[in-house]
Order: structure tokens, then C-alpha cells, then sequence
């Protein structure tokens, strides 16, 4: 656990057998990131899903791009259509992908939910390394996709509940 927290480890990925073990003493950078994304698609103007997305430097030091569903810029903030799949928003992931750009490589990304399929394969194509996603999307295809195209893929929500008040929570 301690490679989770501590200051000197952080260009390590994190070892995904840490999430198995004791909750260490101090929220890791990746919960902080992935309640980032949280709070994030509260922004989220679509009436359909509210998802949100941060994508950080392989070392955790750095936020590369942000991202929730809704409309493009200066365009109303509501879906197209009320109709299944006509909603017209662009997805979370594709908004932070789009700022975080394809050319840092093992770039992390955090998403409160699992990818669809066509955002799995933008992920793949922009050298993102690994995919932390709080909850499951229905479907799955999304999840294989990204397996498919070499990048790793975990659900974290083991510590959702946890440092959520005080100092030493
Ligand atoms: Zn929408
Ligand atoms: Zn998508």
C-alpha cells in the first residue's frame, strides 16, 4: 500500500494489487482524480446520462484535458433530440480527449463511467496506457475494446466511500 501514497513513487503505475490490501492512510491522487470526474459530470448538460472525464499524465502530476457530455461550445446547452441515441452530445471521453491530445504517451484516464465502443476505440488511438472507470456501463463492448487495443482497464471504486470528511477522514 505503500506505493499507492507515497511522494516518490508516483511515476510508478500504480499496482493494482494495492487495491486489494488495507485503504492506505492518505486519499490516492488516482480516487482524487476520479472524484474530479465526478464532480465534473455534475456539469454535464445532457438529459440522458451526466458523465464526466479527466486524463493526467502517466506520473499523476499533471491534468492533460477534462471532459463532460453535453453540446459543443456555443451551441445550446441541451441535447438535439429527446429521441435514443439521437442526443447529439459529444461524450465525456471524446471532450477530454480532444484537450489532452494523442501526443503524450501512457496518458492515465478516469471516467465515472465505462466507455462505449466508439469512445473505447478514440482512447486506444490516443495513447492512453490505462482506463480507471468508477461504474460499469451496461454494456460491456466498451471495456473489451479498450482490452483489445492494449489498454488497460479497472474498475476502481473500492475506496468511494473513504477520507470523505475531516483531515484524517
Ligand atoms: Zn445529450
Ligand atoms: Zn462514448
Amino acid at each position: 500500500m505503500g506505493s499507492v501514497t507515497s511522494t516518490t513513487d508516483h511515476g510508478k503505475p500504480l499496482n493494482m494489487a494495492d487495491m486489494s490490501g488495507e485503504a492506505p492512510a492518505r486519499i490516492p491522487l488516482e480516487e482524487v482524480f476520479m472524484r474530479m470526474a465526478e464532480e465534473l459530470a455534475k456539469r454535464s448538460t445532457c438529459s440522458r446520462n451526466q458523465v464526466g472525464s479527466v486524463i493526467t499524465t502517466s506520473d499523476l502530476t499533471q491534468v492533460l484535458g477534462i471532459g463532460y457530455n453535453g453540446n459543443a461550445r456555443g451551441l445550446p446547452d441541451a441535447c438535439d433530440s429527446t429521441e435514443a441515441g439521437r442526443c447529439g452530445c459529444i461524450h465525456s471521453e471524446a471532450n477530454a480527449l480532444i484537450k489532452a491530445g494523442a501526443q503524450t504517451p501512457d496518458k492515465l484516464m478516469f471516467i465515472t463511467f465505462s466507455p462505449c465502443v466508439m469512445c473505447a476505440k478514440m482512447i486506444v488511438n490516443s495513447n492512453v496506457r490505462r482506463v480507471y472507470y468508477r461504474t460499469p456501463y451496461r454494456d460491456p463492448a466498451g471495456i473489451e475494446v479498450l482490452r483489445q487495443g492494449g489498454v488497460e482497464a479497472y474498475l476502481y471504486d473500492r475506496w468511494r466511500e473513504l477520507w470523505r470528511s475531516g483531515i484524517r477522514g
